[in-house]
């Protein structure tokens, strides 16, 4: 072994023995609730495809028609050859739906975040994140060049005496809905301490968007708060939306400004035309079709009715915060939160185990995703398994 592979293979051997080494599943079928693996049935309580639409036929039509009108390849960047109508339909359509001057399409949320906060500050600037924040914005926050600084979860009392102490052009950033927590940010309180200190309020509603607000309109429209009070909101499109993708929407300044100036925009190749047309057709499907929120509310609220009775532990969220299709269930140690997952996954319950460095050491979890594609009966199955399983001891991890 060379001096390089030996180096590896110990950081390996000693992620394995933390309980912390990752795996990947190959599924052999659409994405689902009833899925195939290893030619067993399985019911998928992991996906983010919240509303049942990354295999939905009307997508799915589109995605067709798509490919064949524009092909296959979009053969360039957005500002060289590669900005399609189809493209460009879409982010209109996204404008408007999220009652923004403007929206513009990025080819991931990860590069989306990546290419906004970096665009928007610089060394001697000065970046404020939820210590929860998803790892693209923390990185985002980290390249930019300014002061990086985290604030308590969803704590604005923490944030604010920061906040006034910061010189230079000062960005606070959270997620909408936080995505292994599955609760919300207080987003009323932070856009307020955003105006009171003048400084710019981002919000990355990944979670949020198609799931809470009228109409799938996300944590912004939930709590109405106009694009003056949110200058600048990201979501993702391989949630809800069920397709791929990203956006940031804003001002018709903010727009221009990321369109000149962001790297993580300016320099990749914009996403296949036919993704953007699978996407307009989601977009529809998730902003008319309100009976998948309900449902999918209802699941996720008969799940937390049933665990509690089991005595899992859950999070607490405030009573005024909408209903989110996340639900963990914190277990603590790694090993059992695998062990567990490995106990359902047996018994025909594909459910995730989260662990450090994704979330904080000592809490890691079981997150429980719901879908519209759900039905009632199939949670209480994964209720009696998790009574089954819960007290379960960790295995030796090897
Ligand atoms: C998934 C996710 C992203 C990244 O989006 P991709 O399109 O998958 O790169 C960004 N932010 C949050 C909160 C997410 O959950």
């Amino acid at each position: 072994m060379t001096a390089l592979t030996q180096q590896l293979a110990a950081r390996l051997a000693q992620l394995r023995q933390q309980g912390l080494a990752r795996t990947r599943t190959s599924t052999e079928t659409p994405q689902q609730v009833q899925l195939t693996l290893a030619g067993k049935p399985v019911i998928n309580f992991c996906s983010n495809d919240y509303l049942g639409l990354a295999n939905h036929p009307a997508v799915i039509a589109a995605f067709k028609a798509g490919a064949d009108r524009y092909g296959v390849g979009s053969g360039s960047a957005h500002l060289i050859c590669g900005h399609s109508t189809a493209h460009h339909a879409l982010e209109e359509e996204l404008a408007a739906f999220t009652g923004r001057d403007r929206a513009l399409l990025f080819s991931t949320g990860y590069m989306a975040n990546i290419g906004v906060i970096s665009a928007l500050l610089k060394s001697g600037d000065a970046v404020f994140e939820d210590r929860l924040n998803h790892a693209s914005l923390l990185d985002g926050g980290l390249m930019s060049g300014a002061r990086f600084q985290r604030y308590a979860h969803a704590e604005v009392t923490n944030l604010k005496p920061k906040l006034t102490a910061a010189t230079g052009n000062r960005l606070i950033v959270t997620d909408g809905v936080f995505s292994m927590d599955g609760d919300c940010a207080p987003l009323p309180a932070l856009a307020a301490a955003a105006h009171a200190a003048q400084a710019w309020l981002m919000v990355d509603d990944a979670h949020g968007l198609g799931v809470v607000g009228p109409h799938g309109g996300g944590l912004l429209a939930h709590y109405a708060l106009s694009q003056h009070e949110v200058p600048v909101l990201m979501g993702t499109l391989g949630k809800g939306f069920g397709t791929f993708g990203a956006f940031v929407a804003g001002s018709e300044t903010l727009i221009e400004t990321l369109i000149q100036t962001a790297r993580s925009y300016i320099y990749t190749t914009a996403l296949p035309p036919a993704v953007a047309e699978a996407t307009r057709a989601s977009l529809k499907l998730l902003s008319t079709e309100d009976w998948r929120r309900e449902h999918l509310h209802a699941l996720a609220t008969q799940f937390k009715q049933g665990a509690r009775q089991l005595g899992l532990q859950l999070l607490e969220t405030p009573p005024d915060q909408p209903c989110t299709a996340i639900v963990p269930i914190i277990i603590g140690d790694s090993s059992r939160a695998v062990a567990i997952s490995k106990a359902l996954m047996a018994d025909g319950f594909w459910v995730s185990a989260i662990r450090p460095p994704t979330v904080p050491n000592g809490t890691a979890r079981l997150r429980v995703t719901f879908s519209a594609e759900h039905q009632p009966w199939q949670v209480e199955q994964l209720l009696a398994a998790l009574a089954k399983h819960k007290d379960l001891s960790p295995t030796v991890m090897q």
